[in-house]
């Protein structure tokens, strides 16, 4: 694996190199299997395999959760050379923002920038936007692999393309997931024994909303879910939402026959966890 720093001298790189496909995986480190499933779907595609660590201090509207994001970066590069990535970027904050983490352009995301993660993590969506148009000006890949686990991530990233006309295409890798259903996430290692057993009730309620959703009414299955998660150890629950899912609209019971997302944001301590199920596969 060929380590690079600086965005110039990568750029410069991938044009002497002109290699017929580069699959791009975007992460900030504290990798664990879902994220290397996302290598792995690369390779498996037979593009070469770029990845990134940088965390993005623009899409963290909380600093104290910024300042607590796990850093395990030794361990993550030997994952990373142990998986297959044939390349490794990791700039600095400067290399990403040579004039500064302030933004100067507005990405018009529409209803997704204010919608569930949106609206609890307002600025979040516009980070994200800024650092990944960098990075695909940088490394322009064909293909941009992105976690279904972070689902309007993935709409918003489709929606920047399609703004920005860029020609990437992205492939949604599935959710990973621990023995107990808990979705993988780097902020899993702030939880406790205790907590890791409650969180998994939200992998729990999403499979209920799934096998439900037909015969119980949304608004009723929505209310009953945010209720267990409380009961099981949840301190806060952002969301609970079952949602159109292409646009994120919350779905009523007359749009039963669309497809349908469920998705939910719960405080276990002051870890915030997010998951979702599709509906409708
Ligand atoms: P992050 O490092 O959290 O920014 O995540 C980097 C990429 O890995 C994103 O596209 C995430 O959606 C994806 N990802 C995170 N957790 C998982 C998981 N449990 N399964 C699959 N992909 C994931």
């Amino acid at each position: 694996m060929i380590l690079f720093r600086e965005a110039a001298t990568l750029h410069l790189f991938l044009e002497k190199c002109n290699y017929q496909s580069v699959g791009f995986i975007p992460t900030m480190g504290a990798l664990h299997e879902g994220h290397i499933s996302l290598i792995s779907l690369c390779k498996q595609n037979a593009e070469t395999v770029i990845s990134s660590i940088f965390v993005n201090p623009t899409q963290f509207n909380d600093p104290a959760d910024f300042k607590k994001y796990p850093v395990t970066l030794s361990e993550d590069i030997l994952k990373l050379e142990h998986a297959g990535s044939d390349i490794l970027f990791l700039p600095s904050v400067d290399e990403i923002y040579p004039k500064g983490t302030k933004a100067t352009v507005h990405y018009d995301l529409g209803n997704l920038e204010n919608t569930l993660e949106g609206y609890y993590r307002p600025g979040h969506f516009q980070g994200v936007c800024q650092v990944v148009h960098r990075l695909l000006d940088i490394i322009q890949p064909k293909t941009l692999y992105l976690g279904r686990k972070d689902y309007q991530q993935c709409l918003v990233l489709q929606k920047l393309i399609n703004l920005l006309n860029l020609p990437v295409k992205i492939i949604a890798g599935p959710t990973l997931r621990e023995p107990s259903g808990l979705a993988m996430s780097s902020r899993n290692v702030r939880l406790n024994t205790e907590q890791r057993k409650q969180a998994a009730s939200i992998y729990h309620s999403l499979q209920n909303i799934k096998n439900n959703f037909r015969s119980v009414s949304l608004s009723r299955l929505v209310a009953d879910t945010e209720n267990l998660l409380i009961r099981n150890g949840f301190v806060k629950v952002d969301y609970v939402s079952i949602a159109d899912a292409q646009t994120l609209e919350r779905a009523d019971d007359r749009s039963k026959e669309k497809a349908l997302v469920a998705l939910i944001a719960a405080f276990i301590g002051d870890v915030r966890l997010i998951d979702n199920i599709l509906l409708t596969e």
